[in-house]
């Protein structure tokens, strides 16, 4: 197994879920456990010797990813959710995406002070997804470690959104 085979195996869906998108589908990674354990392993391995105390995964493919993460690194997990799903006090930051605006909400509780945290999402696109994570994070008073995505689409420059922070990306498509 090589990257080259897991970017193969993502599946460009034209027009989804508007007119110009071309939406990168990771469900035939998660379908074969090969892929989705050879993902899993680079992932892992991109967050070696960061110190992390929490992993971070932004709703929804990010917390496939995240969780797995967390579980096998023996770290907690926290969840960044979209709007009105957390039932506790919470943050929110709004952002804008590839295709439209939304919010991202944390329980307040989620960081303590000084807490390192890798955010983990699928994809990084124009930034403004992790932007918002990783406000969210700063605002419990956390640190961002990294933000770990699995593809990123480097013609969006997103990394130019995401300055001063530690930015790590398995499989590119420009
Ligand atoms: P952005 O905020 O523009 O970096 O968008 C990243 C977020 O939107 C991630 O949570 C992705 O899952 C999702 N996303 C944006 N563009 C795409 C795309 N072309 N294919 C799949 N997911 C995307």
């Amino acid at each position: 197994m090589t990257h080259q085979d897991l970017k193969e195996i993502i599946r460009d869906i034209p027009d989804f879920p508007k007119p110009g998108i071309i939406f990168k589908d990771i469900t035939p990674i998660l379908k074969k456990s090969e892929y989705f354990t050879y993902a899993l392993n680079v992932m892992e391995k991109a967050l070696q010797n960061l110190e992390i105390d929490y992993i971070a995964g932004i709703e929804s493919r990010g917390f496939i990813f995240g969780a797995a993460l967390a579980e096998r690194m023996d770290i907690g997990f926290i969840p960044i959710r979209k709007p009105g799903k957390l039932p506790y006090k919470s943050y929110k930051e709004e952002y804008s995406l590839e295709y439209g605006v939304n919010t991202l909400e944390i329980h307040q509780d989620a960081v303590s002070e000084g807490e390192r945290v890798a955010v983990v999402d699928d994809l990084l696109a124009t930034g403004g997804t992790a932007l918002a994570a990783n406000r969210l994070i700063e605002r419990c008073g956390g640190k961002v470690a990294v933000d770990l995505f699995l593809i990123e689409l480097s013609f969006l420059k997103g990394r130019d959104q995401l300055k001063n922070v530690n930015i790590k990306t398995i499989l590119s498509f420009s």
